[in-house]
């Protein structure tokens, strides 16, 4: 597979993937979002007005064969017009509106001034879609904030938001309730794919909403659901933003605060990188969201060069899908692997774990029955992660149709939890939530007709498989 060329854009990876990988996945490429591609296959700048790049957007959706969805991606990397600067605006499938959510607080400051309206104009907008207990997701929102009835945005501002920005990005399709408490909400996007965000109740009051990066996920990590699907497309820097904004304004009341955010939805969000890294910054504004930036953690199954990237450029906590304590398993059931192994990967923290203070990485250990779960597996665990700054997470696995694998019995999980404390390591165990609404780690999504292929079974955990079925 080939990742270092992506530079924040799936779409030319995915076409070489699509021809030369048999290993990672089966991509139906009509769904992949070429626009970037072809943009940069074109070799042509976009740096136009803001008229001239609607008009441009209208006209290439009319002339060409790009799915609407990629309309916002053509976008995404265009400089804005007013400013002179590298500031990116996101522009709805039509072309007619730029999208709020997709905006940090200086871009939504700067688009304000570019359509001739004060800085104060643009905070107040920003503390009203994001402000607790407002969220306002539509114009005439603005209006009924009681919080804000002595603070009036501007008649003109108003009136110019009605006719050119967009609020919403999301459409709530389903809240489905777990037994144990666990929300599913499903989502329908604007090009009608549907993707899941889930919230976890704690009550320990730290309420955690789970966010998706992406429709569907190259990596085809073998035990996760979300996988089979293939990647179909990158989720806009506001269908991300709004997934948060959402949980709140929708769940807030039931569940209490919702004080953390986990990218670990569908999708592998260091392949998104540039609209995660952007949505993380929304979500972490202090006038806004005001998430801490160490409860909002990003998670990968290892794309090295993005994770180096993001170890420097954010202040969000970093989360590393461990899974195997050998090349040859994390080969198997994490193909990403076999681009970047174990070695690259660890060291690459621990040179870059170095400079950061008070940081620790989170490993996550997907517990496989017969797969990675030996004492052996422990103690190679523990050499792996000397000297990394870190917290290790133990998940029980949870089941879906098609799967090989079967979860690690609890007790297991406990002996090898003591074998990882005994040599000093900080370890949790976390068990299922939500798996009777397949809304739990790994279970997201729906595959459809188009599978990721399942890798062959090396012969030494054949026997393995068939017995933990
Ligand atoms: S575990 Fe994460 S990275 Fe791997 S296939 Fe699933 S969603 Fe993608």
């Amino acid at each position: 597979m080939e990742m270092r060329r992506m530079n924040g854009c799936g779409g030319c990876s995915l076409l070489r993937m699509a021809i030369r990988s048999s290993a990672i996945l089966t991509i139906p490429l009509q769904t992949v979002p070429l626009s970037r591609c072809l943009q940069r296959f074109s070799g042509q700048s976009l740096s136009f007005s803001l008229i001239e790049k609607r008009r441009l957007l209208s006209t290439a959706l009319r002339s060409s064969s790009v799915p609407l969805s990629s309309a916002s991606a053509l976008h995404q990397h265009d400089s804005f017009p007013d400013s002179g600067d590298d500031t990116n605006v996101e522009i709805s499938k039509t072309g007619s509106k730029v999208i709020l959510k997709g905006l940090t607080f200086p871009e939504l400051e700067k688009w304000a001034q570019s359509q001739g309206f004060r800085s104060g104009q643009a905070l107040m907008l920003w503390k009203r879609i994001y402000g607790n207990d407002i969220w306002a997701n539509s114009c005439e929102e603005l209006e009924a904030t009681p919080l804000f009835a002595f603070e009036g945005l501007n008649k003109d501002f108003k009136r110019m938001l009605g006719e050119v920005a967009e609020f919403k990005a999301l459409a709530l399709k389903d809240i489905r309730t777990a037994a144990d408490g666990t929300r599913k909400m499903l989502f329908t996007l604007g090009d009608g794919q549907v993707i899941e965000t889930v919230v976890i109740p704690c009550e320990r009051g730290r309420n955690t909403v789970c966010v998706s990066s992406q429709v569907g996920c190259a990596m085809n990590c073998q035990f996760c659901y979300t996988g089979r699907m293939g990647l179909r497309r990158n989720l806009s820097t506001a269908e991300i933003v709004e997934q948060a904004v959402l949980a709140r304004r929708l769940l807030s009341s039931e569940v209490g605060a919702i004080t953390n955010v986990v990218f670990m939805g569908m999708g592998e969000p260091l392949h998104n990188i540039e609209n995660v890294m952007k949505a993380a910054e929304i979500m972490v504004d202090e006038q806004g969201l005001h998430f801490s930036p160490r409860k909002v953690t990003v998670s990968t199954s290892g794309l090295v060069p993005q994770l180096k990237r993001f170890l420097r450029e954010s202040k969000c906590a970093l989360a590393v899908s461990l899974n195997a304590t050998t090349d040859e398993i994390r080969n198997w059931i994490m193909p990403i692997n076999r681009k970047y192994k174990l070695e690259l990967l660890l060291g690459t923290l621990r040179d870059e774990l170095r400079s950061k203070r008070n940081y620790k990485v989170l490993f996550e250990y997907v517990m496989l029955a017969g797969v990675n779960d030996s004492v052996e597996d422990a103690e190679r665990l523990i050499n792996l992660v000397q000297d990394i700054p870190c917290k290790i997470n133990l998940i029980s696995f949870n089941p879906h149709s098609g799967s090989l694998f079967k979860p690690t019995p609890e007790e297991k999980m406990i002996r090898f939890r003591n074998i990882l404390a005994e040599a000093g390591c900080i370890v949790f165990l976390r068990w299922s939530r939500g798996d009777d609404q397949m809304a739990a780690c790994g279970q997201l999504g729906k595959p459809g007709e188009f599978q990721a292929p399942l890798l062959r079974v090396p012969a030494q955990f054949q026997a393995a498989l068939e017995a933990s079925v």
